[in-house]
């Protein structure tokens, strides 16, 4: 339902925080965060409510200036703390948030299960994160390359955003049928799924075009098209509102 993305100098729990905040008005029944220091991704979700997990979820960031951070709508998997967002692959190399209904999940479940992967939800978003990870170990370890791969494979609408261990320089995002933004300030990006989110960072953001995917570092971004791969150009726009 909602997303939010940091990648910068400051630390990104508390930010991570307060984008969900101002996404809430949507409705959510669980909220979950992963966040990406030195080699590693560290996930810290539950079912409930912002008010009550918030600070819990800042605090588990420590000092980490990157991270992912959902806000669920349940469509596919009861309310949890399983089926909440972040999901991970089972290496833990790879955390994904998804907004959307990928409409094949279960035709990709089961030929990733024939595989040996072990699924800890009940979501169609896990299915992302596995998929992700197969094409990692495909593509060399490039994380927008297996991004791209895998959503070729997908049926439905997504709104997605993705870290890997390995690559700690960016946070890969797409989109198709869900809407999803990319915020710009000084040496920071975000992304998040509806402009609110942003307005306390930067009013400077960029809507990022249907099937499109966004390679977002701390200072620059790369816009393709997740089906051709042609290179987007499109400047930011400055907003007119205010927090
Ligand atoms: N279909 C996904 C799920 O049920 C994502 C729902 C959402 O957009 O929050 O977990």
């Amino acid at each position: 339902c909602g997303i939010m993305g940091y990648i910068g100098e400051r630390e990104a729990g508390p930010i991570l925080v307060e984008g969900l905040r101002r996404l809430e008005y949507r409705g959510y029944d669980s909220v979950g965060v992963a966040f990406h220091e030195g080699e590693r991704l560290s996930i810290r979700k539950g079912q409930g409510r912002l008010a009550a997990l918030g600070s819990a979820l800042a605090a588990a960031g420590g000092t980490a200036r990157k991270g992912i951070g959902h806000t669920r709508w349940a469509t596919h998997g009861r309310p949890s703390d399983e089926n909440a967002h972040p999901h991970a692959d089972c290496t833990g190399n790879v955390a994904v948030v998804h907004n959307g209904i990928i409409e094949n999940y279960r035709a990709l479940r089961e030929g990733l299960i024939a595989r040996g992967c072990a699924f800890r939800s009940g979501t169609d978003s896990e299915v992302l994160a596995h998929l992700i990870e197969h094409e990692l170990v495909r593509c060399g370890g490039d994380l927008e390359k297996a991004l791209k791969e895998a959503l070729r494979r997908v049926e439905g609408s997504f709104a997605v955003a993705v870290m890997a261990a390995h690559e700690r320089s960016r946070i890969v995002a797409a989109r198709r049928g869900s809407p999803l933004i990319v915020g710009l300030g000084d040496r920071e990006r975000f992304v998040a799924s509806d402009i609110p989110a942003l307005l306390p960072f930067t009013r400077d953001q960029l809507i990022l075009g249907e099937g499109e995917v966004a390679s977002i570092h701390g200072d620059h971004i790369e816009i393709t098209e997740l089906l051709n791969g042609r290179r987007v150009e499109r400047r930011p726009e400055r907003v007119p509102y205010t927090a």
